[in-house]
């Protein structure tokens, strides 16, 4: 009954407008059609294969793979208990999100359980899942997938809505409230679809997205009035661009420009469809995005919005597009990114423009360290949109920016053993300074199971891609954008075989060493990036040295190469001392310790009993080494020195200052994404330092 009630309404809502549409003939055979044709082309996490204005393509999902040092380490982590571990969590009752499918389908009794957004992060898991697939084969994972994928197309409603908590609900209506999040849920429904579509070549999970796809496109393209202000967190303006790329039914790449087209075309007041979340600012609704100067509002909606955006640009080439996206890198990247590449710097506040803010962007160069919100959703959207600026520019500094992400604050959300989660990762905790109990995603240590459960798993399939990332295909050779031990067996664009090895300790040390395996006879470019930070790399093709090695850029080296070839790299990984820039009253006269890409902090465990973390100064005669330790942290360097700790105390809001005294004390600092796992402490980023003025 529910069924039909919601199937009489879609009429409605599409009939009411004059402009009825059937849907086509070549949507309900898209399905079969012209995933025949499609079956055989790109397998790229990005599907960029024909992509008309993108200078790196994507390599296949499964053609790299982590094989030794750290990113190898973690992808173990994730195969063997990340996505497993998530998986239990969320088919149980704690997590509910299976549950939830079941009780759409008819095929459990019970309530719906979760936020509004929980189908969104069961598709993120089946999405992590379909990775470790890709590259370990274990059939189990395909079997349990198309379980799940049974469930899931039970429980769609014949016109093709899918959304459990509205399915399940008797009391409200699809597409009465943009908090809703359905469209959430479709983009990752699309998004895991297609995924699962290019690892299995199976269209069974693709079928429930085409069908979605196909409800919305019926919806949404009549343009509707009272559903312009949808494309809430526009996770579908990135699904319905690699729907459209999958099953070639442009309809979905009109679909997904419509959305950036029709936000900041209306009045910004109150409505029906905004009622109980913010307006304007919050959910980059105050401009339209091609006339946008300042990344505002809720920082994953906004960073999801430019990926998406950055994908319909991959397709169209417009021109105000890519300048708006260029201009808001800018503005994040250099005026309210952390050093650890987070983003969202509060729980709370306004933008430039007087909009309520959660979750977000505030002023420029306001970057408080204990308050910092930082969501790890935030920061691997930050990374997802460099991945994305990274293909269409050819531009290394976008592969700068994903790196440090991966390595600080999207690492940081996650515990070593990868079972407990943070939502938000500030750069300072003091004990007492937060009630956590008046919290409700900001926490003193992390967490079994987040009610709002949108970070872990985002998470997870961002480690189980991340060999996806590593390289990219250029007009006639390779990209190395991620540095770590790994084996690439891939085809450049002209369909020639690429077959190398890479061996690195990285992050902990700098050399990489690239072996090549198997290669076309013709010349081609081998591209490999030189972050900013590596000044003084060398670079080294059968022992004779490459020239013009420049930071920020890519080295490119074209040659013909012959199986054996060997490429060695070495990139000096100096401890450096990081200062914000002069506007950033929050960390006047601090430091962050920095070694290659990775951010350092130091910990209660780390100093005295009692001690506090605001006591903890560094001078900047006092050096530190790096020390590496297999057995700490899951294998972590350390940074080995002397800081100080001032003794004496003032707790007045203002006070007389004289010489402070200080003790030195011997100790280390850790990466900050490691912090956090030896119980309960403080931990700070930024340190004072007092400089020796020789
Ligand atoms: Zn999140």
């Amino acid at each position: 009954m529910k069924k039909l009630l919601f199937a009489l309404l879609a009429f409605q809502v599409i009939s009411c407008t004059g402009e009825k549409k059937e849907p086509s003939v070549a949507s309900s055979h898209s399905s079969t059609e012209t995933l025949a044709l499609n079956l055989d082309e790109g397998k790229g996490i990005v599907n960029y294969s024909d992509s008309p204005h993108v200078a790196l393509k994507s390599i296949d999902i499964g053609d790299c793979r982590w094989t030794e040092g750290f990113w190898a380490d973690k992808w173990k982590i994730a195969e063997e208990t990340m996505v497993p571990h998530m998986g239990e969590i969320l088919k149980g009752d704690i997590g509910h999100a299976y549950n939830n499918f079941k009780i759409a389908a008819g095929l459990k009794e019970g309530e719906h359980k979760g936020f509004w957004w929980h189908d969104g992060d069961f598709y993120k898991w089946m999405e992590a899942s379909t990775y470790i697939y890709a590259v370990n084969k274990d059939e189990k994972i395909a079997e349990e997938l198309d379980e799940i994928i049974s469930v899931i197309a039970q429980a769609q409603l014949e016109n093709g809505y899918l959304s459990t908590p509205i399915i399940i609900r008797d009391d409200i209506e699809p597409f009465s409230n943009r908090r809703y999040h359905e469209l959430y849920n479709s983009g990752h429904l699309m998004t895991a679809a297609c995924i699962h579509n290019r690892v299995t070549g199976k269209t069974n999970f693709l079928d429930i997205a085409i069908k979605n796809a196909d409800y919305l496109y019926n919806l949404f393209s009549p343009k509707p009035e009272h559903l312009k202000r949808f494309g809430f967190n526009q996770t579908q303006i990135m699904g319905l661009v690699e729907l459209y790329r999958t099953t070639k039914d442009k309809r979905y790449l009109e679909l997904a420009e419509q959305f950036i087209n029709m936000r900041g075309t209306y009045k910004i007041e109150d409505d029906e469809t905004t009622k109980g979340y913010p307006i304007g600012d919050m959910v980059q609704e105050r401009v339209p995005l091609r006339e946008e100067t300042e990344a505002v509002g809720h920082a994953v909606l906004a960073l999801y919005y430019y990926a998406g955006a950055a994908d319909v640009y991959a397709e169209t080439g417009e021109k105000a597009l890519i300048d708006a996206l260029d201009r808001l890198w800018e503005n994040v990247t250099h005026k309210k990114m952390y050093v650890t590449g987070a983003v969202g710097q509060t729980h709370y506040g306004r933008s430039s423009r007087l909009d309520k803010i959660e979750e977000g962007f505030i002023d420029e160069y306001m970057m408080p360290n204990l308050t910092a919100y930082n969501e790890t959703c935030a920061n691997i959207c930050n990374s997802m949109f460099n991945y994305r600026m990274l293909s269409l520019s050819g531009d290394p500094k976008h592969g700068d920016i994903m790196e440090l992400v991966l390595h600080n604050s999207g690492l940081s959300g996650i515990s070593l053993e990868g079972t407990h989660y943070y939502y938000s990762n500030p750069l300072r905790k003091i004990d007492g300074a937060l009630d956590y109990e008046k919290m409700n995603v900001e926490f003193p240590e992390r967490q079994p199971y987040l009610e709002c459960f949108c970070c872990p798993p985002n998470l997870v399939r961002t480690i189980a891609k991340s060999p996806s990332w590593a390289y990219s295909k250029s007009q006639n050779g390779i990209a190395v954008n991620l540095y770590g031990g790994n084996e690439l067996n891939t085809e450049l664009l002209d369909g020639s075989p690429l077959k190398l090895r890479q061996q690195s300790n990285y992050p902990w040390d700098g050399a990489v060493k690239i072996t090549i395996n198997e290669c076309k006879g013709d010349a081609f470019d081998l591209l490999l990036r030189i972050p900013q930070w590596a000044k003084g790399t060398t670079i080294k093709v059968n022992g004779e040295a490459v020239e013009n090695v420049t930071p920020g850029q890519f080295a490119k080296i074209n040659r013909k190469w012959s199986a054996g070839d060997v490429i060695e790299m070495d990139m000096p990984m100096e401890t450096k001392f990081i200062e914000g820039h002069p506007r950033i009253e929050e960390v006047r006269n601090q430091v962050a310790l920095k070694r290659g890409p990775v951010v350092y902090c130091i910990e209660s465990a780390d100093l005295p009993k009692g001690t506090d973390i605001t006591d903890v100064y560094l001078s900047s005669d006092l050096k530190f080494s790096p020390s590496y330790k297999p057995d700490f942290l899951g294998g972590v360097t350390t940074l080995d020195g002397d800081i100080l700790i001032r003794n004496d105390k003032t707790n007045g809001m203002y006070s007389v200052v004289e010489q402070p005294k200080f003790t030195t004390y011997s100790t280390h600092l850790i990466p900050y994404y490691a912090w956090s796992n030896r119980g309960q402490g403080e931990m700070s980023v930024f340190l004072p330092i007092i400089w020796n003025r020789q």
